[in-house]
């Protein structure tokens, strides 16, 4: 998809346009208090573009197409950093049960599991329900004999934008990817757990854009 940075004029005309279609050139020019010259570089490219429908002697119409680019355009204001929540950390140490009663308390579907302070699996629902399928002592078992384990966790970085994160969240077929740092330790690269981003997150981000 070809997508256009609109100028806030432009977006005036789409507006405009929106509202009172069909409308002339020197109607548009007369509601922005301009003449109609000034307006006409905006015009051009608004139907080049296809946002606008130009029909002569009648006027000009509104396509409907600008509306999934402004969307997107501000969509990709968003940076992983903007929106992301605070994870729920457990160490690898932890009992299953115990676990289970942090999911509870702290309201959340995926729990991070750490072992010195680094990264080393996530746990999901499915997780907890498959381990007690399997049977065995919940309080005894840790966690780490049921999460998945690094390196292959899929993760997300502060920087990048909210759409290469949920992009990440659908092809891994996850609910969440934790927000990490890298620091190296001992020459080895370790994963900090700085946030979250999840589903709910990205949900929430849709409708205050939808909002807007
Ligand atoms: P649910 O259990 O609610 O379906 P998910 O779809 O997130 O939750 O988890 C499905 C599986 O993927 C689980 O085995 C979980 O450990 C694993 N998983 C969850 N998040 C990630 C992630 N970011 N990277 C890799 N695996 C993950």
């Amino acid at each position: 998809m070809i997508c256009i940075e609109l100028s806030k004029r432009q977006k005036q005309i789409i507006e405009i346009v929106k509202e009172n279609e069909p409308i002339s050139s020197e109607k548009i020019a007369e509601k922005l208090g301009m003449i109609r010259a000034t307006l006409r570089p905006d015009l051009s490219i608004l139907t080049m573009s296809g946002i606008l429908d130009a029909r002569p002697k009648v006027g000009y119409f509104y396509s409907g197409k600008a509306d999934m680019n402004i969307f997107q355009q501000e969509a990709e204001k968003y940076l992983v950093e903007d929106v992301m929540k605070m994870p729920v950390v457990v160490s690898e140490e932890s009992s299953i049960y115990d676990a289970i009663v942090t999911l509870f308390l702290e309201d959340t579907g995926t729990i991070y599991v750490v072992s010195d302070h680094y990264l080393a699996g996530v746990v999901s629902r499915k997780d907890f329900l498959k381990s007690m399928m399997g049977g065995g002592d919940m309080n005894k078992m840790p966690i780490g004999m049921i999460m998945t384990r690094m390196p292959n966790i899929a993760t997300a970085t502060k920087g990048e934008t909210i759409i290469d994160a949920a992009n990440r969240i659908v092809t891994n077929e996850v609910d969440s990817l934790p927000v990490v740092e890298v620091e190296e330790i001992d020459g080895k690269e370790k994963l900090k757990i700085i946030g979250k981003v999840s589903k709910s997150t990205i949900a929430e981000l849709f409708v205050n854009l939808c909002k807007q």
